[in-house]
């Protein structure tokens, strides 16, 4: 594999990097993001997923999927099928990831793969943003969740290599790695992350970006920045429930220097 060196992002790149509404923009040139997560069982997937994405960085969310009506109560704004410019698929999917997948796949446009549906990517993806933490990787890959925590540059990269996209891999450190071998990591966050639903937020988030014209690469790095600067800012040095670390992501954005 390549050794390149790994990145951190600074503020100053994240807000030169940040998809920012043109004076002529209307919701459709700033991009539509679909979301396929949730099922019966996990109907909060659902809702973090949805709320990741709708925090205003891209100019419109729809939803598909068995939590349309919950959805829509919490999130007014929120529309459902038709086109879209970027799925996120997979998070509290259960048994209907591997079908909401292919009907993801089927649009050919960019993809966030996460939870559930990860154990269904196999071959190369053309544009897609894999978001495992380390079971879910060890379990792509074969291997033992501990060795993946052990080594987690070298099994990022050599699933981004594998798979042919890039891979944000989840943890203590999140590295975002491409198939080339390039990697960044994430200096934002903090252990209070470690909650249920904090990952479905994530996946919205990057799913937004992908949206609003990131290419995978920066749309994972910035995603992941913005998603630890968001959890740092609800924290406040305590305790944090998902759904907080979306509340705060436009605080997490107005704090980011002029670009
Ligand atoms: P998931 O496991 O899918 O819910 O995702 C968990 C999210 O929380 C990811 O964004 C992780 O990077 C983050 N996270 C989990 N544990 C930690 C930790 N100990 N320190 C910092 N971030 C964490
Ligand atoms: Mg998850």
């Amino acid at each position: 594999l390549p050794e390149a060196p790994v990145e951190a992002l600074q503020p100053q790149d994240v807000a030169r990097l940040l998809p920012r509404p043109a004076p002529d923009a209307h919701k459709y040139t700033r991009g539509v993001v679909g979301i396929r997560a949730g099922s019966a069982q996990y109907p909060g997937a659902a809702l973090l997923s949805v709320a990741g994405a709708d925090s205003g960085l891209c100019g419109m969310v729809r939803y598909v999927g068995a939590a349309a009506d919950t959805v829509r109560e919490v999130h007014p704004e929120v529309v459902g099928e038709g086109r879209v410019q970027a799925w996120v698929v997979g998070s509290g999917g259960g048994a209907g990831a591997r079908e909401e997948l292919a009907a993801a796949r089927a649009d050919g446009v960019p993809l966030v793969i996460d939870a559930d549906a990860l154990q269904h990517v196999t071959g190369p993806e053309d544009a897609a943003v894999l978001t495992p933490h380390a079971g879910e990787l060890a379990a792509m890959l074969g291997q033992e969740r501990a060795d993946i925590e052990a080594r987690p540059l070298h099994h990022a990269r050599e699933a981004a290599a594998r798979y042919g996209c890039t891979v944000l891999l989840k943890g203590r450190h999140t590295l975002v790695a491409r198939p080339d071998g390039r990697t960044r990591v994430t200096t934002t966050g903090t252990p209070w992350l470690a909650t249920a639903g904090a990952g479905d937020v994530l996946g919205g988030l990057v799913g937004a970006l992908l949206a609003a014209g990131l290419t995978p690469y920066d749309a994972a790095s910035v995603g992941s920045w913005l998603h630890g600067a968001a959890a740092t800012l609800a924290s406040r040095g305590g305790p944090l429930v998902a759904s907080a670390i979306a509340e705060a992501i436009p605080d997490a954005v107005r704090g980011l220097p002029t670009p």
